[in-house]
């Protein structure tokens, strides 16, 4: 462990190790901190797209092909109608968070990054971080502590928390994938995810507006899914999360930066939460080499707007339900729109790449 380096990252999740690798790329010392044991477990679907698999690669993590399942692509299922649309070239992956964290944590230790297990920071000071195991000093401060970060409040980044409260749980089941698609059902109000993770086992993500709620009383909204698991032994702890809407006013001041969920979190409707953060990383690490967080803030909102812009879209149509059996509908008639919206989603496209003719379809679609 190391009392005194260049930088100290508050919580070895994702985003956290991903950003401590990134800086070692950069020359930098680095020390994180986190408060729990490896391999971190989270709730999450487990889908990584396949941009954050090159982010991933480029980073110099390997994850080994059978220890996760290749993801061809995406299909939406609702009451009435089924669209899919596959990812234009490499597929993403089902991995299961322990041997994704497994996997960061390895290649961080190779870089030698300090790593201290079974830390809680306690506070920010003038030198650096306070810690239930004392002080860790350091030029600059990475946020790396999630979704109700405390780095954010300690900094003075501001707090803002979604109109509506959104929740997510899940778990897994040792059922054999049915399909090398994520799936994602929908219902009034509520989404559920299936992500194949291995041979024998997929992951189900449930997300909803309103009360924190259970796994069975959730997954009561979606018959179809539920028969597909009817007897299947459950193979992981319901771990749930939530609010999900929250962000800081800013992601840096001073020395003090935040990345992943940390500098700000919409939601899990379009699974991409691991693909930012290892973005984000990258874009930290070498705003930190060039001494400019300025500079990162500028690229963290640059590279957040599609993104976001995309899950408001989406958690407009999700509560409208007339509205998202249309686009649901528009999608499944219309399989090549759906998959050029796919591709713009994962970065293999550039947004103007939807073109005057597919955003006439979609909107004719959509008022039909
Ligand atoms: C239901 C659900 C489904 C999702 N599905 C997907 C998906 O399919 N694909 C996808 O890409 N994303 C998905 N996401 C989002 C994804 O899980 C997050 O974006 C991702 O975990 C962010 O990583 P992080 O490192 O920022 O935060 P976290 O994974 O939360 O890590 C933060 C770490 O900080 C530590 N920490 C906190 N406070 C302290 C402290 N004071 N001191 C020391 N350590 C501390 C914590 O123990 C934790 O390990 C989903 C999220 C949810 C809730």
């Amino acid at each position: 462990m190391n009392r005194s380096s260049d930088v100290v990252v508050v919580g070895g999740g994702p985003a956290g190790l991903a950003t401590a690798i990134a800086v070692r790329g950069q020359g930098l010392t680095v020390q994180v901190l986190e408060r729990r044991w490896p391999p971190v477990d989270k709730a999450c679907g487990e889908g990584l797209m396949p941009d954050g698999v090159r982010r991933l690669t480029a980073l110099g993590v390997r994850l080994e092909p059978e220890s996760a399942r290749p993801l061809r692509g995406i299909r939406y299922l609702d009451e009435q109608s089924v669209a899919e649309a596959r990812f234009p070239g490499e597929p993403g992956l089902g991995i299961r968070r322990p041997v994704l964290h497994r996997a960061l944590v390895d290649r961080a230790a190779r870089l030698g990054v300090g790593l201290g297990w079974g830390v809680t920071a306690r506070g920010l000071t003038s030198a650096g971080v306070e810690t239930d195991n004392g002080p860790y000093a350091a030029r600059w401060v990475v946020g790396a502590d999630g979704l109700n970060s405390r780095v954010r409040r300690w900094a003075g980044l501001g707090e803002k928390r979604g109109r509506v409260e959104r929740f997510g749980v899940r778990r897994h089941f040792a059922v054999a994938p049915w399909t090398d698609l994520v799936e994602v059902y929908w219902a009034s109000g509520r989404e559920a995810y299936v992500t194949p993770v291995s041979r024998r086992e997929v992951g189900v993500a449930l997300l909803w507006s309103g009360e924190k709620a259970g796994f069975d009383r959730q997954l009561e909204s979606f018959p179809r899914l539920e028969a597909r698991l009817a007897g299947a032994t459950a193979t992981s702890k319901d771990r749930g999360s939530g609010p999900l809407a929250q962000s800081a006013s800013t992601v840096c001041r001073g020395r003090v930066a935040l990345v992943g969920d940390a500098a700000g979190y919409l939601d899990a409707i379009t699974g991409e939460g691991l693909s930012l953060a290892f973005h984000q990383a990258t874009l930290l690490a070498s705003a930190i080499r060039r001494e400019d967080l300025g500079s990162y803030a500028r690229q963290w909102r640059r590279s957040s707007a599609l993104p976001f812009g995309l899950i408001r879209a989406l958690l407009f149509a999700e509560r409208r339900p007339r509205l998202r059996r249309r686009l649901i509908r528009t999608l499944a008639a219309e399989p090549g729109l759906f998959a050029r919206l796919l591709a713009i989603h994962t970065r293999e496209r550039p947004l103007r790449s939807l073109g005057v003719d597919n955003t006439s379809r979609l909107v004719w679609g959509l008022l039909r």
